[in-house]
């Protein structure tokens, strides 16, 4: 096969995703790709099947047919840990922080796993100033908004190519989810691949390039924000807006 070329392979392709729990389906044929640099918003009601899409691109849940590609790299079947080192960070909803672990030493742990890059210790620490100092608590001291700053701080220590945010601002307080998406913003700036799943259906379309939306397991509606919002009676019946 002939060497893709890098401009124009994406940064992740998933191709035609069945995915099962048991005997029960919860993707039917999930093609999309991801560009380098681009943020996607993946929306959709609950229980739509955008957990199960992320965590197939992780390894952590195995589609039945399809195939998942990472820079053109055929990822389907590649374990967990070998995807996260090839530069996939997924922050779990519910955040998955060591909670008996104090702040410094998830971020350490992190920053053993760590690709070269610009996300640092100090670089994390100034993108948010509440854990600088709150180094020394442990992870269960911490606020639900700290856990949720330390699990994409973890992330983002690991320099990841593929930032995978899910329900980032689930159950925050106003000024806490207001202070998650302004990071989420910043990160943006700096080039790097995200997709974020996230119901807040005005500020996910306000950052994000592209919006993916969910229904029962299958892509409905793929395009741009402003192509999504000439569409009103698809974001009231799919998002409830
Ligand atoms: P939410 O917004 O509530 O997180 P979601 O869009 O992320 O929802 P998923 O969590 O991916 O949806 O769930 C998709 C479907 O798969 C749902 O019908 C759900 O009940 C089912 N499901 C999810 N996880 C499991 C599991 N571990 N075992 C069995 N069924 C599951």
């Amino acid at each position: 096969m002939p060497p893709a070329s890098p401009a124009s392979t994406p940064l992740l392709e998933a191709r035609a995703l069945d995915t099962y729990y048991g005997q029960r389906q919860a993707l039917y044929g999930i093609s999309l790709s991801i560009a380098k640099g681009e943020t996607i918003g993946l929306m959709g009601r609950n229980g739509m099947g955008k957990t199960t899409l992320v965590r197939t691109f992780v390894g952590l849940v195995r589609p039945r047919a399809g195939q998942v590609l990472l820079d053109g790299e055929d990822i389907t079947k590649a374990p967990t840990h070998f995807i996260a080192r090839r530069g996939v960070a997924y922050v779990p909803e519910g955040r998955g922080i060591f909670a008996t672990l104090s702040v410094a030493e998830n971020l350490g742990i992190a920053g053993t796993a760590a690709a070269p890059g610009p996300w640092t210790l100090p670089r994390v620490l100034e993108l948010f100033p509440r854990l600088a100092q709150r180094l020394q608590h442990r992870g269960d001291q911490l606020s639900g908004g700290e856990q949720q700053m330390l699990a994409i701080g973890r992330a983002l220590m690991t320099n990841p190519r593929l930032l995978l945010l899910d329900e980032a601002t689930e159950g925050l307080a106003p000024l806490l989810r207001e202070e998650i998406w302004r990071t989420i913003r910043l990160i943006r700036t700096t080039g790097m691949t995200t997709l974020i799943i996230d119901k807040t259906v005005a500020a996910v379309t306000a950052i994000a390039d592209r919006i993916i939306i969910l229904v029962k397991g299958e892509i409905v509606f793929q395009g741009r924000p402003d192509q999504l919002k000439a569409q009103p009676d698809l974001m009231h019946r799919h998002l409830g807006v």
